[in-house]
């Protein structure tokens, strides 16, 4: 019996359909696996739904961990090569505005060509041509290779090209619990709320890429999963008021990033832990706050009509209390431990620029754990369009 034989009579259940569970979906499905993901609101309904949209270079990333933006360096070109349409390959601008940033740009630049991070500085009048609305004041400049993501667009097309190989995502299907025998999983329990009733699914894997819910997902298969919920607010304008993702040149904080998506300009995010994913409200301050920060990279956003406000919930790797600045941005994949049952995974952490390369590292652990020598093809295979999720539906 050959390895991919083998893998087609383990059933995978994948708990969540934000971008992780799709490229999850789609990896473990292309290397042969019986694979089926629930997601309990409608798919990318989560924090993926929802984030900033920028697809990160590594350059904001460089200085505090060079392998995590290595890492985005990498994602950045497989998604240039797989995922063409839900990226905008729009190039990024770093802007110093004080003499603290200029302090810190040799830092910034020496961290990203450690990384492999094509960053060039160009002069700010060179900057101004490229994007007039930029503070005419700025000291420094630096281009880098950021550009933005179609949040929806990019987990269809793991979807849609997991859906052409036979997987099903099922969503409006909340995982209620895990089903164990003698210590091994055997399956989850789903309330499915299209048709109001509860009902039973078989697996001899379960993965948990339930986001900022992971840490939920986990207590039912009995399993203390480092979690945390770190929650940002974004605002956007209605107006594109520069094409290329503006940054601010410091230590990554609060409100230092505009994102142009579509015909909107995006300024975020702000950052606070939190215990409940579902309770998180957008404080006030936050809307307010952030204008005024997005006025000192592009001055004048906060005079265009308000478009939204709103929050998003960071699945952060690990515990902390703090704020969740000092957690880091890379990812964990959380194997069957001796407290919880064989069988069970969890992912948590990362970013919607590295979900790949989240989803590759889970299978690989899965193939190592059941001695199953079958590699994985996402970062060669090209996606299929976003639109062929839906026609598969309907047909
Ligand atoms: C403010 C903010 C800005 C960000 N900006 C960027 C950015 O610009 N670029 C970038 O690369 N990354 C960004 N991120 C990070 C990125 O959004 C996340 O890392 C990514 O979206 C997480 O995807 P996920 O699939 O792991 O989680 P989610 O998208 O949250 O998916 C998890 C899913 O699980 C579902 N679920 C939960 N419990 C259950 C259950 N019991 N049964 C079934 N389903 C369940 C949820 O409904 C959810 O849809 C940002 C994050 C935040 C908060």
């Amino acid at each position: 019996m050959s390895d991919r034989d083998r893998a087609a009579d383990v059933r995978v259940v994948i708990v969540g359909g934000g971008g992780t569970g799709s490229a999850l979906l789609h990896d473990l499905t292309q290397r042969g696996f019986a694979c089926r993901l629930f997601e309990r609101g409608e798919l990318t309904s989560g924090t993926t739904g929802r984030h900033h949209g920028q697809l990160h270079s590594g350059a904001r990333y460089a200085v505090g961990d060079v392998e995590i933006a290595r890492e985005c360096a990498q994602e950045v070109a497989i998604l240039r090569r797989i995922a063409a349409d839900s990226i905008e390959m729009n190039y990024g601008l770093f802007l110093a505005l004080s003499d603290d940033d200029e302090a810190y740009a040799e830092t910034f630049v020496a961290a990203c060509q450690a990384a492999g991070i094509a960053v060039r500085r160009v002069a700010v009048d060179e900057a101004l041509r490229y994007e007039p609305r930029i503070n005419p004041r700025a000291r420094l400049a630096y281009l880098v290779p950021d550009g933005t993501i179609d949040a929806y667009r990019l987990p269809l097309q793991f979807l849609a090209s997991a859906a052409a190989e036979g997987a099903l995502a099922h969503p409006f299907c909340e995982v209620t619990g895990i089903r164990t025998k003698q210590g091994m999983v055997t399956g989850v329990s789903v309330f499915d709320y299209t048709k109001r009733r509860e009902k039973s699914w078989p697996a001899d894997i379960v993965i948990n890429a339930a986001g900022p819910w992971a840490g939920r997902v986990a207590q039912t298969a009995g399993v203390d999963l480092p979690v945390t919920p770190a929650a940002g607010t974004m605002v956007a304008v209605r107006r594109r008021l520069c094409n290329m993702v503006v940054s601010h040149l410091h230590p990554p904080g609060d409100g230092d990033i505009i994102v142009p998506q579509r015909g909107l300009s995006i300024i975020g995010s702000t950052q606070w832990e939190t215990d409940d994913p579902d309770g998180v409200v957008t404080p006030e301050g936050d809307i307010e706050w952030l204008r005024v920060r997005a006025d000192e990279l592009l001055p004048g956003f906060s005079d265009e009509p308000f478009h939204a406000a709103w929050t998003a919930v960071r699945p952060l790797a690990g515990r902390s209390a703090g704020g969740g600045r000092a957690l880091s941005r890379g990812f964990t994949v959380v194997p069957p431990g001796r407290c919880g049952p064989g069988g069970f995974y969890s992912v948590v952490g990362g970013k919607a620029t590295t979900l790949r390369a989240m989803a590759q590292a889970v299978a690989d652990r899965v193939c190592d754990d059941l001695d199953l020598a079958i590699a994985g093809r996402t970062h060669a295979t090209p996606l299929r369009p976003h639109r062929d999720y839906f026609r598969r539906n309907i047909a």
